[in-house]
């Protein structure tokens, strides 16, 4: 993607900066009295080119998350992904729906009822059921996609009737801030409103994916509940253009 080819240098740096953020996974779980089992670990592979993500899928990554549907496509077939489940992170235009279902192991940013029905036509018609979560704009920020907090619980009693997606639990990404309290703020409202959603037992909704933390804040998610954080930079490198 970047034009230049990774040398062993760089791999051998990816992977050890993977294995690094495994270590502080399981710190953060020791500390927060959780399992490392309750966390999983996905690596944001965009921008990322397929050499550098070969190296940490073969350092022993299980998980990774592309934002833009014609990029992940793009670099698919040069991927190791024998046993990795693939997730796609980023905002997703109702137009390309048709070419990433089934191509993907889960959708992670399902905010509109509109995108929810896309999604599940073009799962019925290959006859698969997709998982999804749904998007949570926590901090209710205008220029943020993801459903309203208050929105949350009525979007997906909708979803309850579609056949075809799967819903597995909630994502977000908090409002940036420097100050680690703030974050945690975002964090618990999060988990607030996802042991909320859980207790109504929705039909054909299971909550068990509370998905949120990147690299600058993924041990404070941990700590507030996250089941999956979503690492890029820490584990890759500063991107080499903006996504
Ligand atoms: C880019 C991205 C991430 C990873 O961000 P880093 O700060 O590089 O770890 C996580 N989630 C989403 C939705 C992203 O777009």
């Amino acid at each position: 993607m970047t034009g230049k080819s990774s040398n062993d240098a760089d791999r051998l740096r990816v992977a050890s900066q993977y294995r690094d953020i495994e270590d502080r996974i399981s710190e953060a779980c020791a500390r927060a009295g959780r399992k490392r089992e309750e966390v999983t670990l996905i690596g944001v592979t965009k921008t990322v080119e397929p050499s550098l993500i070969n190296a940490a899928l073969d350092a022993g990554l299980r998980h990774i998350g592309e934002n833009r549907v014609q990029e992940y496509l793009s670099k698919k077939d040069a991927l190791h992904l024998d046993g990795v489940q693939t997730h796609l992170i980023g905002h997703l235009q109702t137009n390309k729906v048709k070419s990433i279902v089934g191509k993907v192991d889960m959708i992670q940013s399902v905010d509109s009822l509109r995108l929810a029905t896309q999604i599940e036509k073009a799962s019925a018609a290959l006859e698969l059921v997709t998982p999804i979560l749904v998007e949570v704009n926590i901090g209710g920020e205008e220029s943020k996609s993801g459903v309203a907090a208050e929105e949350t619980e009525r979007l997906l009693t909708e979803l309850s009737r579609f056949t075809h997606l799967s819903v597995q639990g909630l994502m977000t990404i908090p409002p940036i801030s420097d100050s680690d309290a703030k974050k945690r703020h975002y964090f618990s409202k999060m988990r607030e409103l996802f042991i909320d959603i859980r207790s109504k037992n929705i039909d054909n909704v299971s909550m068990h994916i509370l998905s949120m933390g990147m690299s600058d804040d993924f041990e404070a998610a941990v700590s507030e509940g996250s089941t999956m954080v979503r690492v890029g930079t820490a584990i890759f490198g500063k991107r080499c253009y903006p996504v």
